[in-house]
Formats: C-alpha cells, structure tokens, sequence
C-alpha cells in the first residue's frame, strides 16, 4: 500500500510541476514514506534522514534548496516527535492527509514554517486525489480498503491507518478501468483487511469483495485480479466461490495466520484458532484445486512457549504454502502485547525464526521445482538483468525469466519452465521460438 500511496502523492504533485527523479541530488522534495510495523522499519528512517540532512546541508548553499518530508505510518503515529530528532524536516504528514500537500507545500513556501499534518480528515482523500498518472509495466495497485478494526494485540495499524474503510463500488470501478485504460492488464486490490470489503453500491447496498471481484472480471482487457492482504475470519462464502468461478482471480492467496497455537492466536486477539484457518484452507481448495498459499507468521510473541513453536511448525508442514513472511515479534509502543509479561527473549526469538524460516524456505524451493518439466502462463511486464531477456510473474507469484523481445510486455504467454531457483523460475516461450524459426 505505501507503493499505491507513493504514486498517488506524486499524482497529486504533477499539477503542482513536480516530477519523480532518479537521484537525490536532482530533487527539490524528497518524501520519505514510511513504515510503523516493526521497530527495525521505523528505526530505518531516522538513519534515511541523517544521510538526507546532509545534502540539505549541502544544498542550502546552492541556487536549489532541497525539502524534506516525512509521510507515512511513523510520520502517523510520532508526529512532533519527528521534528524533535530531526529539526530539519519540513513537513510531517499521515497516510490520510497526502491529498493535503500541495496546501502543505503552500503554507511551508509562504510562511516558512514547518508543517505537521496527521489528522483523521472527516472526508474521503479518495475524492480528492486526481485521477491516476502512468502506469508501470502491467501491473497496478489499486487501494480498495483501508484501516483495521480488529485490535490484534501485537499490531499498530489500527492506531497509523486508523478506522476501516471502504471506497465505493463507483469509485473503485471507474479507477480499475481508467488504470485498463492505462496498460494494466492485472489489478492487485489493497486493503489491510482487503477482504472486509464493503463498498457502497448507489447509495443503499454494501457489495462484498467477492461481489466486486466479480464486476472488476467484466472490464474488458483485465486479465489478472488479485488482492491483499486478507484477514482469515473475514473469508466469506462470496469471496470462496469467486476462486471457483472468476477464470481472471489468480489461484494465490496470502492469507496471514500469525500462529498455530490457539493459546497464542487468542493473546493475539485474532478471531480465529488454527482449527479454523486449516477448514477456510480447506474450503478454498475445493473451491479452486489449483490454488496456493502464502501467509505471515510472528515467532516470539509474548508467552510463546517450544510447545507452541511447534504448533506453528506443525501447521506449516500441514498446509503447505508457496511461500510465507516470516517475522520476530517486535513490540511497538502503545500496543498491548508490548504491556504483557512473558516477552519471550531474543535469542529464543531468532532460533526460532531460523527454523522456521527454514522449513519456509524448504517448501518454497519444492514447490518452484514442481513446475520444472510443466507450462505456466506469465505476465510479462518488465526487462530482464540481461538484454532479450524479460521477467514476468507466474498465476502463483513466482518470478518467471525467459528470452523475449521488449514488444512482449504486457502480454501473458505460455512458458515451458526449465529451471527453478529459490527464488525464480526461468522456462523457454515454445509460440516465441516457431515465431522466430
Ligand atoms: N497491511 C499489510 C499487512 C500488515 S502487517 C499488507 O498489506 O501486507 C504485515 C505483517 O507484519 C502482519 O501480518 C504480521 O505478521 C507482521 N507484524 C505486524 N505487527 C508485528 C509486530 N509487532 N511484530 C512482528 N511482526 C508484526
């Protein structure tokens, strides 16, 4: 979503004259967008701004000042902290006020002062921005929800993000076909609970995700649908047989679990044990054979015993995924989990983060090789390391190269996979090759 936030606070620049650059040293505003989720992603930015209060040192001199703006989730929740530590910074702004800049930009230019805007705004930035810019590659994101209600007891996003929300069924609808119309031939939706859509539908009726993903299938040139990141309690019946009838849904789900151990799972406050993840998995499997999993897990929450660990474990080797985000519990200020007794030490944490990473590992690497020897279908929709060479993704995520021509982005073609990494696959275009003999 910071990617999906990123290229709308340039959309909403480029009226203003703004355009992205490639070098720090050709910017006149270098915006950090940042992340709250874990220490180590918030930590990151004051190193980021150290190195930047250098060039606006340097820069201060010159004929072309430079402005410093701290934007996202830490900008969110540390507000006037961040000018504390870093006196430096020019503006300060949420994830909920960007529509907001060209003001903020306006006020620092006239005033000279330094702006903090993290508010809750009462209206919706969505009616606000401008419509979407370019589109890179063929592939775009498109924000259809936003916020958490759910209160896991270890996260921040319900304090950054804020309440849950989602953007009308018009909206989304006319945004999706103008990114078609741009060159997106897949639409991955957004939402930090994408699956408790709701969308206003003319007024009165609330359209479910599986119900949009059913209208989103009609626009004519989306080949791909694909969505994140799901909160398992809230996988309803709608959005299941939406994976067994919508030929355009990628059978890939990344649906976070957190845990295998009920105990755990109820500290955490999620709103499902491991007995309900395992038959949602069940479900959807029926529902679409092909499909497979990712997930996130957290080791070392607070009172998470060997015995518990091993739950997890157990739970990854049942279900199987084709890869997973694996994370050591970082406690983050204001939640309750950083409140509870029993925080499980750090070497504890990293052992077992390592095995699990490990068996994580295991799986992904089994599960590209399954596809040697076998076709995948891939959208092509950026240049290779190499010249000739284009990577693209496969249905299931996996990173595919193979030897193609530039005129081939944005096209899905059939791949016979040769080779699998950890990593990425690569396979050879059987059409491609008669093409050219
Ligand atoms: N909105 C994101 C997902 C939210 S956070 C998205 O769209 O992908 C991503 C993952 O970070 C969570 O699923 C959880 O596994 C992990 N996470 C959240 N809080 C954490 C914490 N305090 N410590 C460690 N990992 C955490």
């Amino acid at each position: 979503m910071n990617a999906y936030d990123a290229s709308r606070m340039a959309d909403v620049l480029a009226p203003m004259g703004y355009a992205a650059s490639e070098t720090m040293a050709d910017a006149d505003l270098v915006i950090l967008n940042t992340c709250h989720i874990r220490e180590k992603a918030a930590e990151k930015v004051y190193s980021e701004l150290g190195r930047l209060r250098q060039e606006k040192t340097l820069r201060a001199e010159s004929s072309r000042p430079m402005r410093i703006a701290v934007a996202g989730c830490v900008a969110q929740a540390e507000g006037k902290e961040i000018l504390r530590r870093a006196p430096f910074v020019d503006l300060v702004f949420g994830p909920q006020t960007y529509h907001r800049l060209p003001l903020m930009l306006r006020e620092l230019e006239q005033h000279g002062k330094q702006v903090i805007d993290t508010e809750f705004p009462a209206d919706d930035k969505f009616d606000q921005l401008p419509d979407a810019g370019k589109v890179e590659g063929a592939s775009a994101f498109l924000t259809v929800q936003e916020g958490c209600d759910k209160f896991c007891t270890f996260c921040v996003v319900p304090y950054t993000r804020g309440a849950e929300f989602s953007r009308p069924v018009d909206a989304v609808l006319r945004e999706a076909r103008l990114l078609v119309g741009k060159g997106a031939r897949e639409l991955t939706l957004l939402g930090q609970n994408v699956n408790a859509y709701h969308g206003a539908w003319q007024g009165a009726r609330e359209w479910s995700l599986g119900r949009l993903i059913r209208e989103l299938a009609e626009i004519e040139g989306l080949e791909r649908i694909r969505y994140m990141t799901s909160y398992p309690a809230e996988v309803d019946e709608d959005l299941i047989s939406a994976h067994r009838d919508v030929p355009q849904l990628m059978p890939f789900l990344h649906l976070p679990v957190q845990s295998g151990s009920d105990k755990i799972l109820k500290a955490m406050n999620r709103r499902h044990t491991s007995g309900d993840f395992r038959d949602i998995v069940e479900r959807l499997r029926i529902a679409q054979p092909q499909l497979a999993l990712s997930s996130d897990f957290i080791v070392g929450c607070p009172g998470e015993t060997d015995a518990d660990f091993n739950q997890t474990m157990a739970l990854v080797r049942d279900i199987g995924f084709a890869q997973a985000y694996t994370f050591s519990y970082s406690q983050r200020p204001g939640t309750p989990a950083a409140e509870m007794d029993e925080q499980v030490p750090d070497q504890v944490k990293s052992d077992r983060l390592q095995a699990l990473q490990a068996e994580v590992n295991r799986q992904q690497l089994a599960f590209n090789q399954s596809w040697v020897g076998h076709e995948l279908q891939v959208l092509f929709d950026r240049q290779g390391g190499r010249d000739g060479q284009l990577i693209g993704r496969s249905p299931y995520m996996q990173s595919v190269h193979a030897e193609l021509s530039e005129t081939h982005i944005g096209e899905v073609i059939t791949v016979m996979i040769d080779q699998a990494k950890p990593n990425s696959l690569s396979g050879i275009v059987r059409q491609h090759q008669e093409a050219v003999a």
